[in-house]
């Protein structure tokens, strides 16, 4: 998952799938990046997004199912769509990073 090439040196820095990438540091020259304050903005409703994508698919699909199930289902979706969604709006350039 190469997605960011570095102004300084030309090395593409990955992603991180987990952790979160609002810092991210060149492996080659250390140089490192965070988001731009537009693209910070657009960030914090990722988890909103995701946390509201999980809740209305599980109430479309997981009615008849305990409150357990449901519960770990949006914790599940909610996490797995955020990363996912973080990665493809930095690759399609949605969300920009600058030196800091
Ligand atoms: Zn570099």
């Amino acid at each position: 998952m190469k997605i960011h090439i570095c102004e300084c040196c030309k090395t593409p820095i990955r992603l991180r799938f987990i952790k979160g990438n609002v810092h991210i540091e060149c492996p080659s020259c250390h140089q490192k990046y965070q988001f731009d304050d537009k693209s910070i903005k657009k960030y914090v409703l990722i988890p909103l997004l995701s946390v509201g994508m999980a809740v209305g698919t599980s109430l479309a699909f997981l009615q008849k199912r305990t409150i357990d199930i449901k519960f770990i289902y949006i914790i599940g979706v909610s996490f797995i769509t955020a990363s996912l969604l973080e990665w493809i709006l930095v690759k399609v350039g949605f969300l920009k990073y600058e030196k800091s």
